[in-house]
């Protein structure tokens, strides 16, 4: 075994057992609840924006943000928090997760989605799947079976198969808007990313009273994706992440540098084993993935309920609260 290795599985069992007690005993701030949320993250300029878009935005975030939080603030658990807000944000069509969601190459749908847990770090998560109203369920029953976490395309469809899961039609996912934006991405004949359109991916992290934190993304993927490509957001340590010990993480950008970086995991082991605190281990990572080429951000809440957002993007949808008083929402860089 290297060296490194060793000094790991000596470090990380030692840092579980500091990190919560010292945290608990020093930190008087400490939240006994918190949460964070986002609706995807890309290039936006105030000025192309306009105010009736931006008021819609704003109070669509605004709605999920307090729908999670009330469940958080009665003592329910980031879990529920967490699947609360993203089917929301799923059945609104602003946003790319659920009806809404961009569409694939050939103008069809296929919704990607994940979930975690840092208790047990427990992790479900479904790829290619467009029967399904609201596919953070699916993942979560995928979860919940516990014999497998990541499902895809029509294994996925048949394992929801008589689970009470509310079943779509194609047609009900999708809207005129984002049939422009495939007429559009197709006309260009190049496959390159388009920041206008990759807005919209949904994604919530929570910690609940009894200090569980939960972790959970949606999402279409990327516009005219083509050859079942699947992106990060169903891939747990990429685009979702959660350790009771150090954070958990939601991230939304171009997928395939999320993956490459393995956003979501470095990001709590940097917690974890460096004692960075969400801010700085979420920039670290997105300036990985800025290194790499890619764009996009994270939304963070740290075993201590403090909440981050990390993105290297003019824009990002997002929104958060806590058992402090904080409650706000964001959607340009320069708003922190
Ligand atoms: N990360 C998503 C994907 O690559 C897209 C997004 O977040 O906008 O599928």
């Amino acid at each position: 075994m290297p060296h490194h290795s060793r000094l790991l599985r000596f470090l990380i069992p030692l840092c579980a057992i500091l990190l919560p007690a010292h945290a608990a005993a020093h930190d008087p701030e400490q939240a006994e609840w918190s949460i964070a949320i986002h609706g995807g993250a890309g290039t936006l300029q105030r000025d192309a924006i306009t105010a009736e878009r931006e008021a819609a935005y704003t109070t669509s975030l605004q709605a999920a943000l307090d729908a999670g939080a009330a469940i958080l603030r009665d003592g329910g658990t980031s879990e529920d928090a967490v699947l609360t807000v993203i089917t929301l944000l799923e059945d609104d069509p602003l946003f790319n997760a659920g009806r809404g969601a961009v569409l694939t190459w050939d103008g069809g749908i296929s919704h990607d989605a994940s979930i975690m847990l840092g208790a047990d770090r427990s992790a479900g998560a479904i790829a290619g799947v467009s029967t399904i109203r609201h596919p953070i369920l699916l993942a979560r029953a995928v979860m919940e079976d516990g014999r497998h976490v990541f499902l895809s395309g029509e294994g996925a469809e048949e394992f929801a198969g008589d689970r009470e899961l509310e079943r779509a039609d194609t047609e009900f996912f999708i809207t005129p808007s984002r049939q422009e934006a495939l007429e559009r991405f197709r006309a260009s004949e190049v496959a390159v990313e388009d920041d206008e359109h990759r807005f919209g991916t949904v994604g919530a992290v929570a910690r609940d009273r009894a200090g569980n934190l939960a972790a959970g993304t949606s999402t279409g993927g990327m516009t005219g994706k083509r050859w079942d490509r699947i992106g990060d957001s169903p891939i747990i340590g990429a685009g979702t992440y959660a350790d009771n010990r150090a954070c958990a993480v939601s991230a939304t950008g171009s997928g395939e540098y999320f993956i490459r970086a393995v956003v979501a995991k470095s990001i709590c082991d940097l917690m974890l084993l460096s004692g960075m605190g969400p801010d700085e281990a979420g920039d670290n990572l997105i300036a990985e993935v800025e290194e790499l080429g890619g764009s996009g951000g994270v939304i963070v809440v740290s075993a201590r309920g403090e909440t981050a957002f990390s993105f290297n993007t003019s824009g990002m949808y997002r929104g958060r609260a806590d058992s402090n008083g904080v409650n706000e929402i964001g959607i340009f860089a320069d708003e922190d």
